[in-house]
C-alpha cells in the first residue's frame, strides 16, 4: 500500500497513575535495574538501565479487539486485527460541541461532513475529536463524562466503509448508557476502534477538518 501524507501520533503519554477507565488496572512504571545495580552485577564497567511496566490492556491508547467485545471463543483477538485497518486514509471530524454525557447520531456526522466538505470513503479511519481529552484529562470527568455514538451513528459510519474509528476519550460509548450501543454494533459487525487517544500531534498537523494519508486517490 502506498500512502501519501503525514503520519500522526495519536498516543497518550504513558506514566504511573495515568487516568484509566473505571475498574481497569492502573498503569505503573518502576525502575527494575538501575545503572548502579547493573554495573555492580557485571563488574566490567558496563551498565544498563531497565524499567518494568504494568498496565491494563485497556489503559493507555489502544484498539479494542473483537474478543474484548464478544463472548464467542473464536472472536478475533488483538493480534488478528489486520494491519491494513491500522494504517489507513483518515478523516477527523470536530464533535467538540457535543455536550458531555450525551450521544450523537448520523445527523450530526452528516452535518460535520457537509460543513467541512469531507466524505467517508471505503477503507477510511474516522477520528472523532470530542475535545474531551483537552477539557477533562486529569479530572474525574475524563473517565466517565464522555459523549458517545448511538447505534445508528456506528452503523452509519460502518455502512460507509469505515474500517477503524477513534475517540479522544476512554470509550466510544456514553458512560451512562449501559447497553453499550456502539460496542454492540462493533461486536456484530467486527469493526475495531481506537480510544484513549491524544490529538495534540494531530492538531499540530491541521486536523480536524482535513483528509489525511489518502492512500489511493492522489
Ligand atoms: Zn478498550
Amino acid at each position: 500500500m502506498k500512502i501519501k501524507g503525514t503520519m500522526i501520533d495519536l498516543s497518550q503519554e504513558i506514566y504511573t497513575g495515568m487516568p484509566v477507565y473505571p475498574g481497569h488496572a492502573k498503569t505503573v512504571i518502576w525502575e527494575h535495574m538501575s545503572h548502579e545495580e547493573s554495573k555492580q552485577m557485571i563488574g566490567t564497567g558496563f551498565s544498563y538501565h531497565a524499567s518494568g511496566i504494568m498496565m491494563c490492556d485497556h489503559g493507555p491508547t489502544h484498539i479494542d479487539s473483537i474478543s474484548h467485545l464478544s463472548e464467542d471463543p473464536n472472536a478475533p483477538s488483538v493480534d488478528e486485527i489486520p494491519l491494513q485497518h491500522c494504517v489507513t486514509s483518515a478523516i477527523c471530524l470536530d464533535m467538540s460541541d457535543v455536550g458531555v454525557q450525551t450521544q450523537f447520531g448520523p445527523d450530526k456526522i452528516e452535518s460535520e461532513l457537509e460543513r467541512w466538505n469531507l466524505d467517508i470513503r471505503p477503507g477510511d479511519t474516522l477520528l472523532f475529536y470530542t475535545g474531551h481529552f483537552d477539557k477533562y484529562y486529569g479530572k474525574p470527568e475524563y473517565s466517565t463524562h464522555q459523549p458517545g455514538l448511538t447505534r445508528e451513528a456506528t452503523e452509519y459510519i460502518i455502512d460507509k466503509g469505515v474500517v477503524n474509528f477513534g475517540v479522544d476519550n476512554t470509550s466510544p460509548d456514553m458512560f451512562l448508557d449501559k447497553t453499550y450501543p456502539c460496542h454492540m454494533v462493533c461486536r456484530e459487525r467486527e469493526v475495531t476502534y481506537v480510544h484513549c487517544t491524544s490529538f495534540e500531534d494531530s492538531k499540530r498537523n491541521g486536523i480536524p477538518h482535513t483528509r489525511h494519508c489518502d492512500s489511493s486517490r492522489r
